[in-house]
């Protein structure tokens, strides 16, 4: 999830960025342009100024249109009403008597007022088809004469904005710029600037929107942006236009910037045409959803980091491209090179050698910020501000040039302002005169600022850096990039890693295939030829099956530097930028050995696991019971079907199937046991019966531990085993267990297979043997004046005393209550009587934890051969009856007393 957000953040950023940086660029090429065109009428300004006479042919030949886009350069001239006649005269010989004055469209007519000082628009040049505004009086456009009194006051040219075009009346974006122009020399101070010294004003008029379309047409290969114009901001009071109309604006992405337009500023903004273009891009978001998570976001972002790289290289490339044609087009002929760059605002430089002296144009020292004065004419003046990095550079390149290595010096560097910054510089020269080879004796050149360009650029690297910080930082993931041909074109710390070369060491140098296991690369490259049916080898192997957006995933042995052999998940793609030119190959690779080992070995583990389950009695398993109240065994052994008779998988999905195998009589206290152990986390012991479908009634006896999860699932680790011979031995000793805990003597049970076995002993050896049964007197009196507890303790008395008194032979039965009978073996009618007797004697005597005595009623009888037990019994008890009825206290044996 945070890998999945942190994603979503970056592609927003990025789309930001790329956002800005293509907002930025277009903009940057409006102002360029409008820039250019502003430097190109101060020119012709400054030609018309040193001109007594601007003729039409000088204009028309001086004049640059561009050819991006549509626009009108004008010369309007100053006429003084009474100079109109002349004026007239000279058009008519310009124009070959085509010439005619005409008034605005929207003034009715002339006598609108007295109008002193005509304007008419006197050349044209224009590629706007149907345009022609020659002979156009503007005089009667008070707005017009309005900034015309402005920029003649001011000296400097003005900037009208919101002109309605004709072709479309909506379409308020037209611009005119007007540059006043004085006869040369008049103007000292600022009260020379008045109608007596203007010659009139050069003009220039586009439209913005057209500027707009063309920026766009220009960068159809990306998403498109519009750009709207608004705010226009001017010193003029005659420029009034309200933009209140209300633009859509996505809060998201828009870009603005305002750019300067002689007296006045423009605001260009910029937004998205369709915004859908400009969503976050899905990739990382769903790679990270799909897998490999953090290794192909790294990819992601890698891609994305070289996108934005290449675009801001070419962006930065383009721009001095356009740069050095505009200088290479002003070079073509060598008047207008002199004329043109002295006018354009660039700055001139003329050096030379022998005299060691330097002319610095005007342009030079403004664009420094120095006034002409402050200017000296040597070289240290240049060399002196060049920033310390960038002095050795220009020498370097200076030499080659004096060397006949290259036709132009050229340097970027940055130079020094008056104010302490620093501008970049775009340096172009030439030598043009020699004193033999290797002897320059004198060198032109022109100094353009192009610290905008830099500045864009330094943006764009810094939007950049942080992308570019993941890629390197990223020590974990190798990222290599290749280029089309294979040569390694990056390596990341991660790459370095795990192939232990240095990037110095491969990038540009090897490809990919230097540290592939070769022999991978064949098997791979035999395998690819039978499907293409193409023999491939080598590179080409990797880059067939890469296909557009396409990633793929495998397997791979590396070879490290040191020769150890890696096995890594290695995932390529094919990298594009913008333009869908093939940038190369983006491989991303994690080493999986530690993790194959770690496989390895947990796959041994498991067959150690079956070897000792399938030999152990029951099931091992892991019982899972989930808070949702489900419950399921992750793991059985298979001794399950053993204990459960169901399969293993029927364990796995639901342990239901296990359970209900369990008895109706003991599911309860199975649940209940099981509940206990996960309330209190205390160990699972449990014996209970299970109904088989094979085997019946089963017994099992469990044990296992439990384990509370995070997610608050209980899991227990234990086995189940069937206990059932062991419970079937149990009963068994349990029904034999014959012995009486209170008084240590046997219970009847014991006394039944007793009497049979002594009986067939009397059957097959003749030997007889006899029965005392006797009963306490009076024993409820010993309970009702001592409690039951001392009656206990007699009892307990009376059995030590019989166990003690009686031969090894003969064994003693509580028959109940406090009722005893002893079996005398091999024993006739008089020893058992003796026997009885004897009891009698000593239990008389026998101590008691209460001062009376305790007595004792006494019955005996000898069994006869195959005599019936209950007969026998029958016969004891009456006896006892007898000796009860007789006053207690006295041993009767029957054959003896009804005869008396
Ligand atoms: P008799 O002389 O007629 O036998 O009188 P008796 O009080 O012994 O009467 P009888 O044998 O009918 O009653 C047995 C009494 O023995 C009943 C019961 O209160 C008491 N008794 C039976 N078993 C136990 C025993 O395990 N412990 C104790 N403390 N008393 C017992
Ligand atoms: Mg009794
Ligand atoms: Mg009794």
């Amino acid at each position: 999830m945070i890998l999945a957000q942190r994603a979503a953040e970056a592609e927003r950023q990025i789309v930001q960025s790329s956002f800005e940086q293509e907002a930025r660029s277009r903009i940057l090429l409006v102002e360029e342009l409008i820039q250019g065109q502003l430097r190109e009428l101060d020119a012709m300004r400054r030609f018309i100024t040193l001109e007594s006479e601007l003729t039409r042919h000088e204009f028309e030949t001086l004049t640059r249109l561009s050819d991006r886009i549509e626009m009108t350069v004008s010369w309007t001239e100053n006429v003084p009403a009474s100079q109109m006649a002349l004026y007239r005269e000279r058009m008519a010989y310009y124009y070959h008597h085509q010439f005619r004055l005409r008034l605005p469209e929207s003034v009715e007519d002339l006598s609108s007022g007295d109008i002193r000082r005509h304007f008419p628009i006197t050349y044209q040049k224009t590629n706007v088809p149907g345009a022609n505004l020659v002979g156009m009086d503007v005089s009667y456009l008070p707005s017009r004469v309005h900034a015309f009194e402005q920029a003649m006051t001011t000296g400097k040219a003005v900037m009208i904005g919101g002109i309605r075009t004709l072709d479309d009346p909506d379409d308020e974006s037209g611009i005119v710029v007007f540059a006043p122009v004085f006869n040369e020399g008049t103007v000292k101070d600022v009260t020379d600037r008045h109608y007596g010294n203007l010659r009139g004003f050069i003009g220039l008029g586009l439209r913005l929107s057209a500027l707009a379309q063309w920026v766009s047409s220009a960068h159809s290969d990306s998403p498109d942006i519009a750009l709207g114009f608004d705010e226009f901001a001017s010193n003029s009071p005659a420029v009034t236009l309200d933009h209140s109309e209300d633009h859509h604006h996505d809060p998201g992405l828009t870009f603005s910037r305002d750019i300067n337009l002689a007296d006045g500023s423009v605001l260009i903004r910029a937004e998205p045409t369709d915004p859908a273009q400009w969503q976050p891009r899905q990739t990382a978001l769903l790679v990270v959803i799909t897998g490999l998570g953090a290794t192909l976001l790294c990819a992601g972002y890698l891609a994305m980091a070289l996108l934005g790289r290449a675009r801001a290289e070419a962006n930065v490339t383009r721009r001095t491209q356009e740069l050095q044609q505009a200088l290479q087009a002003l070079s073509e002929s060598e008047a207008r090179w002199q004329f043109a760059l002295d006018g354009s605002g660039d700055g001139v430089w003329d050096w030379r050698m022998p005299e060691n002296e330097v002319y610095f144009s005007e342009g030079w020292k403004t664009m420094l910020g120095y006034t002409p004065d402050e200017i000296g004419q040597t070289l240290s003046e240049w060399s002196g501000r060049v920033h310390p990095e960038d002095l050795g550079p220009c020498q370097k390149a200076l030499d080659a040039h004096f060397k006949g290595l290259t036709d132009y010096y050229e340097s970027m560097h940055r130079l020094r302002c008056k104010d302490g910054t620093y501008k970049w510089i775009l340096d172009r020269g030439k030598v043009i005169e020699w004193h033999g080879p290797d002897r320059p004796a004198r060198m032109i050149g022109t100094h353009s600022d192009i610290s905008h360009v830099k500045q864009t650029e330094l943006e764009l690297r810094e939007a950049n850096a942080y992308l570019s910080g993941i890629f390197a930082s990223a020590e974990d993931v190798a990222i290599i990039v290749a280029r089309p041909d294979g040569r390694i074109a990056l390596f990341n710390r991660g790459a370095e890693h795990l192939l232990g070369y240095s990037a110095a060491e491969v990038v540009g140098r090897m490809t990919p295939l230097a540290f592939h296991d070769p022999g991978e690369v064949a098997a791979w490259g035999e395998r690819l030829t039978q499907y293409t049916g193409k023999p491939l080898a080598g590179f080409r192997v990797f880059q067939v099956g890469i296909e557009e957006g396409m990633h793929r995933s495998e397997r791979w042995t590396f070879v490290r530097k040191d020769g150890e052999r890696r096995k890594v998940q290695l995932t390529l793609s094919k990298i594009f930028d913008e333009s869908g030119q093939d940038l190369g190959y983006l491989g991303v690779a994690i080493d999986m050995t530690e993790y194959l080992r770690a496989m390895e070995a947990l796959e041994q583990n498991d067959h150690l696991l079956q070897d000792l389950t399938t030999n152990v009695p029951g099931v091992i398993y892991q019982y899972l019971s989930r808070p949702d109240g489900t419950a399921s065994f992750p793991y059985v052994s298979d001794g399950i079907w053993d204990v459960f008779e169901i399969t293993a998988e029927e364990a796995h999905q639901d342990a239901t199937n296990a359970l209900r195998r369990i008895h109706m009589d003991d599911a309860a206290t199975v649940q209940a046991s099981i509940d206990r152990s996960r309330t209190n986390l205390v160990p699972w012991i449990c014996e209970f019966r299970v109904v088989l479908p094979q085997h019946g009634i089963r017994w099992l006896r469990g044990e296992s531990t439990p384990r509370r999860a995070e997610d608050g699932s209980t899991y227990w680790h234990g086995y189940i085993s069937d206990i059932t011979q062991m419970k079937t031995l149990e009963f068994q000793l349990r029904e034999q267990a014959t012995m009486d805990p209170l008084t240590g003597a046997f219970n009847r049970r014991h006394l039944e297979t007793h009497w049979q076995r002594e009986m067939a002993r009397f059957r097959r050896q003749g030997l007889a043997f006899a029965m005392i049964m006797l009963d306490i007197d009076h024993f409820k009196r010993v309970n009702d004046s001592h409690g039951h507890n001392v009656g206990d303790e007699v009892l307990v008395r009376l059995g030590r005393l019989l166990r003690h008194e009686v031969r090894s032979t003969d064994v003693v039965y509580r028959l109940g209550g406090e009722e005893f009978l002893i079996l005398c073996e091999d024993t006739d009618l008089g020893g058992a009587r003796r026997l009885a007797e004897l009891l009698r004697d000593q239990l008389r005597q026998h101590p008691m934890p209460f001062p009376d005595r305790v007595t004792a009623s006494f019955g005996v009888v000898e069994v006869e051969l195959d005599e019936p037990m209950p007969e026998a019994f029958k016969r004891l008890d009456e006896l006892l009856y007898l000796a009860k009825a007789n006053g207690r206290d006295q041993v009767v044996s029957a054959p003896l007393e009804p005869v008396l």
